[in-house]
């Protein structure tokens, strides 16, 4: 895509969402880091399942140690990979008091120097809770970028470098969020719904997937095809068949 395209890309996606934002729920830098290395391998709507009780309670690092390891584990234990989850939860909680003052830091080298914190972790974070312009490519964003050709890589480092050099201003911001958003919703990964893109026609993705209408037809037009084509094989078998039995029953001295 050129520089006009990109632009187009996401002023159409900011035309369809003006004001995007994560789907995870939190009430401070806190809760969102946490919420965040919970997400990891899961769903936003199972982490907010099981962040809702926890953090009416818990709201602050200390709050969190002071729970401990085997609630907090019983508290996320619907959630994929809670174990190690929990335990790194702790330990970062417990991190931020010792280092930080209890405080979410704001830089990425000090969010990623806590336990179970990656890049993507931090990228949110940042983005998130303090505005910075950060990128963070989760599978969503990976997927959208190379299938339109927006800013294709083989890894998401890559991905988020593409991504850091051409997303233009006003969007840098929420950039993230909007293709997120784009690959949850509409972009699938089993079948992305091409046919109420907004940005269909700046998409290099081939072939488009067309709309459920055009696929049923599609699909009954095939039956109907195998349907006759059988129907004329077993009518083809029937008949040889036949021509085999009137050979069988002449008498040999006219063969
Ligand atoms: S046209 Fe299809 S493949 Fe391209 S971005 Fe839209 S949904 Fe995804």
């Amino acid at each position: 895509m050129n520089r006009d395209q990109v632009f187009e890309f996401f002023r159409r996606l900011a035309e369809a969402n003006p004001s995007p934002t994560t789907e995870l729920e939190s009430t401070n830098p806190y809760q969102l880091l946490v919420a965040v290395v919970l997400s990891a391998q899961a769903t936003d709507v199972s982490v907010n399942i099981a962040t809702k009780p926890l953090f009416e309670h818990i709201k602050r690092p200390k709050q969190m140690v002071d729970l401990g390891e085997e609630r907090l584990r019983e508290a996320i234990k619907t959630i994929g990979l809670f174990n190690t989850k929990a335990k790194n939860v702790i330990a970062l909680s417990q991190a931020l008091i010792d280092k930080h003052g209890g405080e979410v830091p704001r830089t990425r080298e000090e969010l990623q120097a806590l336990p179970g914190v990656g890049r993507k972790t931090a990228n949110v974070v940042l983005n998130t809770a303090f505005g910075e312009e950060t990128f963070a490519v989760d599978t969503h964003v990976f997927r959208v970028c190379n299938r339109t050709g927006l800013a294709s890589g083989k890894t998401v480092d890559e991905v988020e470098a593409k991504l850091e050099k051409i997303v233009p201003q006003p969007f840098r911001r929420d950039a993230h969020h909007w293709l997120i958003l784009h690959g949850r919703y509409i972009c699938k990964a089993r079948l992305p719904e091409c046919w109420r893109c907004p940005v269909i026609d700046l998409c290099r993705y081939n072939p488009k997937t067309p709309p459920p209408e055009e696929r049923a037809k599609a699909t009954a037009s095939r039956s109907a095809t195998r349907a006759s084509s059988k129907a004329r094989t077993a009518k083809g078998a029937t008949a040889s068949r036949r021509s085999a039995g009137r050979s069988r029953s002449r008498p040999s001295r006219l063969r």
